[in-house]
């Protein structure tokens, strides 16, 4: 975006080459409003697989159910997506811009020369200065204080391939026993590599209980599995090593202040949650429109940065309150937190509004955060 508005951009990344890190994700309409204006959501739908609902079940009784459909007057859905598909999308759009990349160059600080900032490398070298250093390096940035807090839970997650029957293509299914206890697939539709469509295969788990869970082999989780959810023994036979499994621990954390002298935190730099209500790589993509859009309106770099972090704000700290709100409910040791989600809440989410608020959380459409984009679902359905 900013390469496009005729900006001089240098990007650089820890890694030498690209490489398959972790499973799947979510784009929900808001990241695909961005994606649509960046022209790379049809190739972005083409890769991953659409994704109409949202179900899941506790003991037989349905605890979650949100339609995209309930969001009236808007057609919406999310893409389930496996993280090296949209990877590939971007980064195939950053070389076609002929954005310089610069790989293996692990930033451990950065500093100012005058009113311009520069990069400080692990190996001892520095870059030159920028006007503007977007600090897009995640929740574990060397760029921000640290600050926030890891989760107790987290998941393992495995690509596996799509079982020939037992799921729906385009549903988000899960299976949880109090909230200690969380199965899911999600369809992530044909990775670059894979010649066949994927499911990305999750369980929670706590973090101090991975080493338990890998001591108490594979055979024994398989049958736990198996009990809970006996649909997904064609995904379990595929599971032959615990390397399949990769854990993925989850911070909450926000910044007070997103932005410093010629500096701008966005995405998971700025703030990141559990994935529970699958929101990071979206907000990440709507952190980039408003700088860009920032940048586009602003007479100079200061007033840029305030006010990107002025059309985001609102919509983040929404988000980051109602993720940690929502995650105890399906990640925790509570009793009280999944009695009450399975036999009070569950039924009455079926029902209108219920149904309603729900599919606009999802899909990050809560505090009406397109608008001040100037952003729209119309133009996804129109690509
Ligand atoms: C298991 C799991 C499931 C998730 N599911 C969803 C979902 O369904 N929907 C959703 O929207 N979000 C989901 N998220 C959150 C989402 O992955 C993040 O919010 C999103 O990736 C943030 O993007 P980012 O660009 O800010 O940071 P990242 O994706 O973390 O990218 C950071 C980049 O910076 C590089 N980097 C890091 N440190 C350095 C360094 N020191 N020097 C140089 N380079 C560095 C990294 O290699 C990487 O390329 C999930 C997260 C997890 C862990």
């Amino acid at each position: 975006m900013l390469q496009r508005a005729g900006n001089n951009v240098s990007l650089f990344e820890r890694f030498e080459s690209p490489q398959p890190i972790g499973s799947g994700l979510m784009l929900q309409p808001t990241g695909m409003a961005v994606l649509a204006e960046l022209g790379l959501l049809k190739r972005a739908l083409g890769m991953g697989s659409r994704v109409d609902r949202l179900f899941g079940k506790a003991n037989e009784r349905i605890v979650l159910d949100v339609s995209y459909s309930a969001l009236r007057g808007q057609q919406a859905f999310g893409i389930g997506i496996h993280r090296a598909s949209l990877f590939a999308l971007l980064f195939n759009a950053a070389k076609a811009a002929a954005i310089p990349i610069h790989t293996g160059r692990s930033i451990n600080g950065s500093g100012l020369k005058g009113n311009r900032r520069f990069l400080r490398f692990a190996d001892g070298e520095q870059s030159s200065p920028f006007d503007l250093v977007v600090d897009a390096l995640g929740t574990r940035t060397p760029l921000a204080p640290a600050t926030g807090r890891e989760l107790a839970y987290g998941a393992l997650w495995a690509s596996l391939d799509w079982p020939a029957s037992g799921f729906d293509p385009h549903t988000l299914e899960q299976r949880y026993e109090r909230a200690s206890i969380m199965a899911g697939v999600l369809p992530i539709g044909t990775p670059p590599a894979a010649g066949e469509p994927q499911t990305a295969f999750f369980w929670s788990l706590r973090a101090d209980r991975l080493a338990e869970w890998q001591a108490g082999g594979l055979a024994a989780w398989k049958a736990r599995v198996a009990k809970l959810w006996p649909s997904c023994a064609p995904l379990l036979d595929q599971i032959d090593d615990p390397a399949q499994l990769t854990f993925a621990r989850y911070a909450h954390r926000t910044l007070a202040r997103p932005t410093e002298q010629a500096l701008i935190h966005i995405g998971d730099a700025w703030h990141s949650a559990s994935p529970q209500l699958g929101q990071g790589a979206n907000m990440a993509l709507l952190d980039a429109w408003a700088l860009a859009m920032g940048l586009e309106s602003a007479a100079t770099v200061d007033e840029a940065v305030a006010t990107a972090v002025r059309l985001r704000r609102r919509h983040v700290l929404l988000y980051q309150w109602l993720t940690n709100l929502f995650t105890p409910v399906y990640q925790s040791d509570s009793r009280l937190l999944p009695f009450v989600r399975d036999r009070l809440v569950g039924p009455v989410s079926r029902l209108w509004p219920a149904t309603f608020i729900q599919a606009a959380m999802v899909s990050g459409l809560v505090g009406n955060p397109l608008k001040p984009l100037n952003l729209s679902t119309d133009k996804v359905l129109a690509e």
